[in-house]
């Protein structure tokens, strides 16, 4: 049986219930999910990790719409979503392991469309 794609709405960030989460000690550089996410919102970076690969990391966070591609194509479980407020909660206290991105939350406000409360 042949399924339609839904459509799937962007909403500013802040409406977003979840926010992408990236293990950068995790990613091997395969760019699966920069070529299937549809918002074009990640890119590699030209840091190292500990493997010797570029990680991914988010280059339009305020495009991504939660869509969840990137989480079920990374072969290597290195990036996905996670919910806010936990994830802002662990963020706050330092608690992240190692390599451990959350591109929402570390973009300058003054570079962000729409400023986090
Ligand atoms: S959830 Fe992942 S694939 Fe979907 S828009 Fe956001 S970064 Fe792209
Ligand atoms: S799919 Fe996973 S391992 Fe591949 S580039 Fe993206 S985050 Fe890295």
């Amino acid at each position: 049986m042949s399924s339609v794609p839904t459509p799937v709405t962007p909403k500013p960030p802040r409406t977003r219930e979840r926010v992408l989460v990236i293990l950068q000690e995790q990613c091997k550089e395969c760019g699966l999910c920069i070529e299937f996410c549809p918002k074009k919102v990640l890119c590699f970076t030209d840091i190292y990790n500990r493997k010797g690969y570029h990680p991914v990391t988010a280059c339009d966070i305020d495009a991504c719409v939660n869509c969840e591609f990137c989480e079920r194509i990374c072969p290597d479980m290195a990036i996905f979503l996670a919910g806010r407020e936990e994830a802002k909660k662990a963020y706050k206290a330092g608690a992240l392991e190692e390599g451990t991105v959350i591109p929402e939350f570390e973009a300058k406000p003054a570079e962000r469309k729409e400023k986090s409360k």
